[in-house]
């Protein structure tokens, strides 16, 4: 049975041939082979497991606000957890499906009565997507929050329970992948009263509204360097306003490589290229890119799906 066949068979929804300028948070890419859409953990494992088995290339995303995709045909089978959003309250935490963004995980745990991890507000991530890269922000990272993890393993073909103690992370690292994807996660309230927090999330919003540019991208797309951001060194060599095509250096923060309209995933590099190439002829600091750029011959060479 051909992996189309599966997906209808089992109910899941998906698309051949998805544009990645729709589905990327930057709006940039060519297409996709085909995107899934799991809707529940049910439906996840169910396809996980058959990509496993059959050993078709895959690769689970969230919000795809951090990975920028080729401007060809991704030969690959996406798997979009962006409908998997549940969230419940179970001992004393809030337990989040993969697919949750950050900014209902939030709301979710107001009302279970814990206090969110508000400096995180806002951040266009999924819960998948955060807990990999160990989002974090103004002091908090994600995983200051976290209490356990639901993993499915690919190499055993089963679910595994790993407590946040087990797992390692540091700045905008985990070592989740190496482990597996994830399925859901537990997260403890923090300190504080309701009503501060709640104020502290609008605070938060507007505080990023303020610093961030209105147009599409990638967030920051280099880590910091020491105690330092990068944006710092490229404001200092002059990079803001840099073009090329339709990326350029934002004006408002110069961390960010903007999408003016109909960017390709070539003029972002050429300007990343540039930035990187600038801040060591200026300063001698090698950026390091926090953002995942996927190879223009990533995936299989050849693929059938139907
Ligand atoms: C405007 C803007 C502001 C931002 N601000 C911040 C910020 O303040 N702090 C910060 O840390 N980041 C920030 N980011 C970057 C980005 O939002 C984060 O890196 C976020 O964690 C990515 O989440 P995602 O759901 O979009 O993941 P994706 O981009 O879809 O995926 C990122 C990686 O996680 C993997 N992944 C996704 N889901 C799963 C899963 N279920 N199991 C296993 N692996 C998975 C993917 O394969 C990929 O390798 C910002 C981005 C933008 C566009």
């Amino acid at each position: 049975m051909g992996l189309c066949t599966f997906l209808e068979h089992h109910g899941i929804d998906y698309k051949l041939n998805e544009s990645l300028k729709r589905l990327s948070y930057v709006g940039i890419g060519g297409t996709a082979s085909l995107v899934a859409y799991p809707k529940n953990r049910g439906e996840l494992l169910c396809l996980l497991s058959r990509l496993c088995k059959k050993g078709i290339p895959y690769k689970v995303v969230g919000n795809m606000s951090n990975v920028l995709a080729p401007d060809g045909e991704w030969k690959i089978c996406l798997v979009c957890a962006k409908r998997m959003r549940g969230v419940y309250f179970e001992q004393g935490m809030a337990v989040a499906e993969c697919g949750v963004p950050l900014s209902v995980l939030c709301r979710k745990m107001l009302e279970f009565n814990l206090v969110p991890p508000k400096e995180l507000f806002g951040i266009p991530a999924t819960v998948g997507g955060a807990v990999y890269q160990n989002a974090g922000a103004y002091g908090l990272s994600i995983s200051d929050r976290l209490s356990f993890v639901d993993l499915y393993d690919p190499r055993e073909d089963r679910v595994v329970r790993v407590d946040r103690s087990e797992l390692f992370f540091s700045y905008r690292r985990s070592d989740v992948s190496s482990r597996g994807i994830l399925l859901s996660a537990g997260f403890v309230g923090g300190e504080g009263d309701l009503f501060s927090a709640e104020q502290a999330m609008e605070e938060v919003a507007a505080r990023r509204m303020a610093s961030q540019p209105a147009e599409r991208s990638l967030g920051s797309v280099f880590l910091r360097v020491g105690d330092t951001s990068a944006a710092y060194y490229i404001d200092r060599c002059g990079c803001k306003g840099y073009r090329i095509g339709d990326a350029s250096v934002s004006e408002k923060h110069a961390g960010f490589i903007v999408n003016e309209g109909n960017a390709t995933a070539r003029d972002f590099l050429a300007v990343l290229d540039f930035v990187k190439a600038r801040v060591l002829q200026c300063f001698g600091v090698a950026l390091q890119t926090e953002i995942e750029i996927i190879e223009e011959t990533e995936g299989a060479r050849w693929l059938r799906f139907v």
